[in-house]
């Protein structure tokens, strides 16, 4: 049955009341009161986190303090976690939760069962939770919520009932796909064999070490997958940079990347989350990709989604001019509202003051006689007088630098001068290519 996603509010007075959709989904029921002293029992899960997070690890730790840790043992417990990892990476994440390629039958049933081992609930529970967390980032609909700190991201959703019921959304193509309901169907016995048969069987056939192969292949393993795939939502949420979007909490990271076998590319995911890559650069460390490519190669796995690489220089482009924006902001520009001078004005108030006309602007060299590199006596000569020739090649061309300090000294507009901005090379170099942010095109002389 498909799931049943609120109705978007009707334009009106209803629309009006909410800033957006989220406030409007929120308004529509309580929260479940705070956690206290007092209800925390009730709160609290006590399978999937008292029993999973906090019990088995301990038993865990106690287990693997008691058993000897073998080198194949160790190799094998390395692999495993690779892909039994793998499984939730190219399956759950980025085959089922975002459809961002098509697996033969064959590769589904591998990546699904692969995935039990990592023991993070059946596939449309999972795929549930991460399709909201992407759909209402950083709100109280989103589960793994990061707003609300780096411990309920990481651990804290998974030990406590939430204070809001997570946001809607549509599984029904998960519900519609006989291997995703078959895991439903034989989930427990799926986790059995992948975390207590399979990885003893391997290490005590292999090699003899049945112990090793249940404490550090089976379980220690398991709590390792736990922790790093958590990462995902608590560090990827938390530090790294925003090369293409900075208005929510998701970050890009190479550590992050190594330890959850390329997931760590969160701010581009959470940009293109159906591209089946997270890493887009050839140096970026993204195992699942070029797994998923490796499977295309050979016939596994078809349809692979990718953004264009136009629109992911765009959201690249964004950043970066938001920071040049940041950086221009931070520096002195030649000041803005000039008072208009006429000729004879101008002429008069350089009997008293040095100014001398450039490209229509007056400026005034007070104290920069003594500095002018060519000169003091080449300034002296133009007192009073349009140079515009003179500093642009009659006497000498200016460089950049020199015609950037020129601007800074401006202090009048000459009435029926030159028009501004028609020649490029009037415009100091430093503000040909301005960033502007929209509001100030309309407002500002863009030079
Ligand atoms: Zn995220
Ligand atoms: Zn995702």
């Amino acid at each position: 049955m498909a799931e049943v996603v609120p109705a978007v509010p009707k334009a009106g007075n209803d629309a009006e009341e909410f800033k957006d959709y989220v406030s409007f989904l929120l308004a529509q029921e309580e929260p479940r009161p705070p956690i206290t002293w007092s209800n925390w029992w009730s709160e609290i899960y006590w399978g999937q986190g008292v029993a999973l997070m906090i019990v088995m690890p301990l038993c865990t730790f106690v287990a693997a303090y008691h058993t000897p840790l073998c080198t194949n043992t160790a190799i094998w417990t390395l692999v495993y976690y690779f892909i039994s990892g793998i499984g939730i990476t190219a399956g759950y994440h980025r085959l089922w939760a975002h459809r961002s390629y098509n697996a033969t039958r064959a590769l589904e049933y591998v990546l699904i069962v692969l995935a039990a081992g990592s023991v993070q609930g059946p596939i449309i529970w999972w795929a549930r939770g991460h399709r909201a967390h992407h759909r209402y980032t950083d709100t109280d609909l989103d589960p793994y919520n990061a707003r609300r700190g780096l411990l309920w991201s990481h651990i804290g959703w998974v030990m406590f009932k939430p204070r809001r019921r997570q946001g809607k959304v549509d599984v029904s193509d998960l519900r519609g796909n006989d291997i995703v309901m078959w895991q439903c169907r034989h989930y427990p016995w799926l986790v059995l064999a992948m975390v207590v048969v399979l990885p003893t069987l391997v290490a005590g056939v292999g090699w003899g070490d049945w112990k090793g192969g249940l404490v550090y292949s089976g379980f220690l393993r398991l709590v390792i997958v736990h922790h790093t795939t958590s990462c995902v939502n608590s560090l990827a949420h938390w530090f790294g940079d925003t090369p293409f979007d900075d208005k929510l909490t998701p970050r890009d990271h190479l550590f992050t990347a190594l330890l959850t076998a390329g997931e760590g590319y969160h701010n581009f995911h959470h940009q293109f989350p159906m591209d089946y890559r997270n890493a887009v650069k050839w140096y970026q460390y993204d195992p699942t990709k070029w797994l998923i490519w490796l499977c295309s190669k050979v016939g596994l796995a078809s349809h692979l989604k990718t953004f264009s690489e136009n629109e992911i220089r765009k959201g690249r482009l964004t950043m970066e001019l938001r920071h040049l924006h940041k950086k221009q902001e931070e520096l002195v520009w030649p000041q803005g509202d000039l008072p208009v001078v006429n000729w004879a004005s101008f002429q008069s108030q350089a009997e008293l003051r040095p100014l001398l006309c450039i490209a229509g602007f007056i400026h005034d060299l007070e104290g920069f006689m003594g500095e002018h590199p060519g000169g003091k006596h080449l300034l002296q000569q133009n007192i009073g007088k349009d140079a515009t020739a003179a500093f642009f090649g009659g006497v000498y061309n200016h460089s950049n630098a020199a015609h950037n300090l020129l601007a800074m000294k401006r202090v009048g507009i000459l009435h029926s001068g030159m028009p501004h901005g028609t020649e490029e090379r009037y415009v100091p170099p430093s503000r040909l290519l301005r960033v502007a942010h929209i509001k100030e095109l309309s407002s500002q002389c863009v030079h």
